[in-house]
């Protein structure tokens, strides 16, 4: 089923999480053993990340410099199909502008068309450990806006060879990211809010947003996008902090503001434990306000999130 479909016939605030794929050389078991924590919460949908492959730099005996490509974290597509196949709940793979020509993405879009997945988060990707600045590949899209151009286009059956008159079309339900806090690269919140509107208006149904802590920045957010004309569902994205050192760390990775708080309740934690108590507490009360103000979803980060997003399940849904 497609995720709008999902938003548009629920009763309540929907529970959906994201995954990223296990680290290169690792087992699939760990990634199911976190779905096991949470299936019985009913999740309405599981996304799935997607990394491009690095560059990695080493010298030879001889001073030669050697360029290996590596993806440290493979599996997006495989993952996608096991996890619908073992769980029976839709799976949303993230697919991005970097890593791919557009004739790569043509073939991993059909990858999915063929695998039965209905749904995709569509994403530029990030720049790389490497690269503050998002650098597209070679035949690539610089912009998600084209890349949901071009799953709009095979929707309809049109596919690159402009020869083929009439593909088949597949029928992808397509979301995009969000930034209540603004994108780092954006002039400012309103510019960004105007290219994310592009990418509505390319055929985007739903977007999902970067974590924040404050709930005002998405409140506000919502009301900026609105009164820009985005009438889309508009789903939190939501990390609860499990380390003593994420308020230090997520605003410079993520950009984003963590409020004082929350900043002085961590910082008086003597370890990790208390902070994953702290955060905890905090995901929770967000939760439940996001709730109260008619959230549609939540979607919560999993990665490096321990036990506390069941936690935070337990109490809330
Ligand atoms: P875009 O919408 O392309 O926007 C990027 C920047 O360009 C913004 O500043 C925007 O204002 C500007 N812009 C957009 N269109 C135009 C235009 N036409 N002209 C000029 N400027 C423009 N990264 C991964 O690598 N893998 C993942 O799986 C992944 N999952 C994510 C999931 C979520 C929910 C979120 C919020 C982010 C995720 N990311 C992921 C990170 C994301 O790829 C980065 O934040 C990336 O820098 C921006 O992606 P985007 O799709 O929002 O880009």
């Amino acid at each position: 089923m497609k995720v709008i479909d999902l938003i548009n016939s629920r009763k309540n605030t929907l529970f959906s999480i994201e995954i990223v794929p296990p680290l290169r050389g690792n087992n699939v078991e760990g990634i199911y053993q976190r779905i096991d924590q949470l299936i019985e919460f009913k999740p309405a949908f599981i996304n799935i990340t997607y990394h491009k492959d690095e560059a990695t730099y080493s010298q030879l005996k001889s001073g030669k410099i050697i360029k290996r490509t590596i993806s440290k974290r493979p599996g997006t597509v495989a993952l996608t199909a096991s996890i619908m196949n073992k769980y029976k709940v839709e799976v949303v793979p993230h697919l991005t502008c970097g890593g791919f020509s557009k004739d790569q993405a043509e073939n991993a879009l059909i990858d999915f068309n063929f695998l039965g997945i209905e749904n995709l988060l569509v994403l530029q990707g990030d720049g790389g450990k490497d690269n503050d600045v998002f650098i597209p590949d070679p035949d690539g899209h610089r912009y998600a806006v084209e890349l949901v151009e071009q799953v709009v286009k095979m929707n309809q059956g049109k596919y690159l060879d402009e020869n083929m008159e009439q593909g088949n079309p597949s029928n992808f339900c397509i979301g995009v990211a969000g930034y209540p806090e603004k994108h780092y690269a954006a002039a400012s919140l309103e510019s960004d809010i105007q290219y994310l509107k592009a990418k509505v208006l390319a055929g985007a149904e739903y977007i999902v947003t970067q974590m924040f802590f404050d709930n005002q920045y998405y409140y506000d957010f919502v009301k900026k996008c609105r009164a820009a004309g985005i009438e889309v569902p508009i789903i939190p994205g939501l990390k609860p902090i499990a380390l003593l050192n994420q308020v230090e760390v997520l605003p410079k990775l993520f950009h984003l503001h963590m409020p004082e708080d929350l900043t002085k309740e961590i910082n008086r934690c003597k370890d990790n434990k208390e902070a994953l108590e702290v955060g905890t507490r905090w995901s929770i009360e967000q939760s439940k306000d996001l709730i109260k103000n008619g959230a549609p979803v939540l979607h919560f980060y999993t990665l490096g999130a321990g036990n506390s997003i069941r936690k935070i399940a337990e109490a809330i849904f």
